[in-house]
């Protein structure tokens, strides 16, 4: 696999095209992309784009192959070497925020590093890193330059936000997809989440970050009344419930 550096811009060059999708695009593209999203508790999601990408898997008690595995942050629950190894096989590309060169060094998985801005192409996905920080607490610096991922394919674009806030970049974000945390504490809270939702104007939108390390089940409810009486039906709130085992 080429890897290059052009200008700022990473490219992993493509050897082969998506499969296992049909050529939809538009409103088809994206229903069919919002149905094979899985949610494996905290921030562990499992997208099928017709690559299987996984979002800072942790405590993963399945066994799968990702083709790309992002990672947003070096904190245990978001960067976990065993959880990342544990669904790596020989082609897995994983994408994480530089921070965490350090945790996957010697992990034997091919990784990107990337800060806020770097943009990868993984065989015909855009994987793009955006800054993930908070505003008025101390866990995730800005300097840190932790991320987050607005992934592209087939016209599709999902925004995975990280331990982040309610930040003033999120308003130039252009995305059918949100994934955000609404735990508060570490992150932003189910109000702070709304208000991130209604900058952003997504499709759909999907709570996270909670129900396990910090957070609840009432969190996410919270949240999709307070979308509700914000935006209305302009955006869809879907609440996922855990997968468990195999895909
Ligand atoms: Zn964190
Ligand atoms: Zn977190």
């Amino acid at each position: 696999m080429l890897v290059s550096v052009v200008s700022g811009l990473l490219c992993v060059a493509a050897v082969f095209g998506l499969s296992g999708f049909a050529s939809a695009t538009g409103p088809e593209a994206l229903e069919e992309t919002l149905g094979k999203i899985r949610w494996y508790g905290h921030d562990t999601f499992r997208i099928d784009v017709g690559k299987v990408i996984y979002t800072d898997p942790y405590q993963i008690r399945h066994s799968d192959v990702a083709d790309v595995i992002v990672v947003t942050h070096e904190h245990s629950d978001h960067c976990s070497p065993a959880d990342i190894k544990k669904l790596s096989g020989p082609d897995t590309v994983v994408v994480a925020a530089k921070q965490c060169e350090g945790k996957l060094g010697g992990l034997g998985v091919q990784v990107v590093y990337v800060e806020p801005g770097g943009t990868t192409m993984i065989d015909g996905i855009e994987v793009s890193a955006v800054p993930a920080y908070n505003v008025d607490k101390s866990f995730h610096p800005k300097e840190r330059n932790g991320v987050g991922f607005i992934v592209a394919a087939r016209g599709v674009r999902i925004y995975f936000a990280g331990d982040t806030d309610r930040i003033p970049e999120m308003k130039e974000f252009s995305v059918d997809i949100a994934l955000l945390p609404v735990s508060g504490t570490y992150v932003m809270n189910a109000t702070e989440a709304a208000e991130a939702t209604a900058d952003m104007a997504p499709a759909y939108v999907i709570p996270m970050h909670y129900g396990s390390v910090v957070g609840s089940e009432a969190d996410a409810g919270r949240f999709e009344e307070l979308v509700k009486s914000k935006v209305g039906d302009r955006v869809k709130v879907k609440i996922l419930g855990i997968s468990a085992g195999t895909p």
